[in-house]
């Protein structure tokens, strides 16, 4: 991420109809995601529950590490075998 990105994307405002576009949930990555890394917190969450975050090729593993050191990881999947009512 750096400072020129800011203001020069020409997707214009953001709308309901953009949700089509995934991209990447660590923090600065402007890359579209790839995965869908399903994680939970027991501590926040019923076992069933999966939260979703989303990344591209290069922050996959980061983000695996990230949620697997606190215990939170359970599976990651292709953005396309996403279910919808992931969260
Ligand atoms: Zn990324």
């Amino acid at each position: 991420m750096s400072v020129e990105d800011h203001g020069t994307t020409a997707r214009g405002a953001t709308t309901a109809s953009d949700d089509d576009e995934l991209f990447c949930s660590a923090r600065g990555c402007r890359e579209h995601a790839t995965w869908g890394l399903r994680w939970n917190n027991p501590r926040l969450h019923t076992p069933e529950r999966r939260k979703v975050w989303l990344a591209c090729d290069a922050h996959r593993e980061h983000l695996e590490q990230y949620l697997a050191v606190r215990g939170f990881h359970r599976d990651t999947v292709a953005v396309d075998a996403l279910e919808p009512t992931d969260g």
